[in-house]
């Protein structure tokens, strides 16, 4: 195992099935090697800055059945909101006025939230909020749509692949959702020029190691500015309201894993691992991640946007739990950052034959 950690640590690559190995023959002695590395790879490229995006759930209408997700179509139990296009932009500006200079729009497939409603959302905030990056997170929409949001000026897009094996995929969407559909989204998106983010949730049912070779390989061969990884967590009105949760233990392996794979990566140490650890942003950030996505909704929203069980709600005022995360950050060593946070350069000739 520890010639396959090596080999990875070397390559930046490995087979499908050599990451399958390495997933089910992990041992605490790996992880540590592994983190080690990940660790040193994302002080090289971006020292001990980690980049703070500003979180706006905007609805949790959502046309889609994905069988995991507390918002879909089917939860009759769902208590519905969509914020209004003022209060999207009030919120970015508070956002703004605290220093965040990424803002994340996301949202339930919701058809009210039309291009031409988006787009004037995505202008408006780029006229109040100078220099400030935006991020969308809306899910599967044409590549028409895709390249006149891209066109208003958004700038980043994420959309979790879920899963990169097909009869996985299907297990978890109803019939109506395409596996297809979603890669050639992911495909559109970086084709237009979005800084793109793909991911998927760790210990999702069905998952085997399998097909979180799968996952590794994609993004090993799509090459994402972004990636979105955290634990499945059971949601109590959805048909997987009594599986079994992710880890933190195999997500922290796993986002090791995908720093080394991408150096550069802009990895997020995610709302669900934070939810299932207490101090799982930490766990994140010391695992290899270097992005915290704090939430911004109003505290009504951050409520009913119950993708999961139990989401981490601090109920605190943004600006007061980002001081606390400053805190929290410079404990272990790191700084949380006011910029806009862009993927960075990576260049191995830079390595200076360390490896
Ligand atoms: N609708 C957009 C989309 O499909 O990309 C964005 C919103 S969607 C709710 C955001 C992400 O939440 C999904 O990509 C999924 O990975 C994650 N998610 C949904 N249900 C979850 C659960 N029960 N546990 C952990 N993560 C979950």
């Amino acid at each position: 195992m520890k010639k396959l950690a090596q080999k990875l640590i070397k390559n930046h690559s490995l087979s499908e099935a050599e990451y399958e190995l390495l997933i089910k023959n992990r041992t605490p002695e790996i992880a540590e090697i592994l983190q080690n590395e990940a660790v040193r790879l994302r002080k090289q490229v971006y020292g001990n800055e980690v980049f703070l995006r500003g979180l706006i759930e905007i609805s949790n209408y959502c046309k889609n059945g994905c069988y995991y997700c507390g918002i879909n179509c089917a939860n009759k139990e769902c208590n519905r909101y969509r914020l209004t296009e003022d209060e999207i932009l009030n919120c970015a500006i508070e956002g703004y006025k605290i220093g965040f200079r990424t803002i994340v729009l996301q949202g339930g497939e919701d058809n009210c939230f039309t291009d031409e409603v988006v787009c004037d959302i995505i202008r408006k905030i780029k006229k109040n909020c100078p220099e400030t990056a935006i991020t969308l997170s809306l899910g599967e929409r044409t590549k028409e749509s895709y390249q006149k949001l891209y066109e208003a000026g958004a700038d980043r897009y994420l959309l979790r692949h879920e899963t990169a094996d097909k009869t996985h995929y299907e297990r978890l969407h109803p019939e109506k959702m395409s596996f297809e559909n979603r890669m050639n989204c992911l495909k559109n998106l970086k084709e237009i020029g979005f800084a793109t983010g793909c991911g998927f949730m760790v210990g999702s049912p069905y998952q085997t190691e399998e097909n979180l070779a799968k996952d590794l390989k994609f993004i090993e061969e799509f090459q994402p500015q972004m990636c979105g990884i955290g634990p499945f967590i059971p949601q109590k009105n959805t048909i997987f309201a009594n599986e079994e949760k992710g880890t933190a233990e195999l997500t922290t392996y796993l986002l090791s894993i995908i720093r080394i794979i991408k150096p550069n990566i802009l990895l997020p140490a995610t709302t669900a691992l934070n939810t299932i650890e207490e101090d799982g942003r930490v766990m994140g950030i010391l695992a290899g991640a270097n992005v915290i996505m704090p939430n911004l909704s109003p505290k009504t929203a951050r409520e009913k946007y119950n993708l999961y069980d139990g989401k981490a709600i601090t109920g605190e005022e943004s600006a007061e739990e980002v001081k606390k995360l400053e805190k929290t950050m410079e404990k272990i060593g790191y700084k949380v950052v006011y910029k806009r946070g862009d993927m960075r350069e990576y260049r191995k000739e830079d390595e200076n034959g360390s490896i």
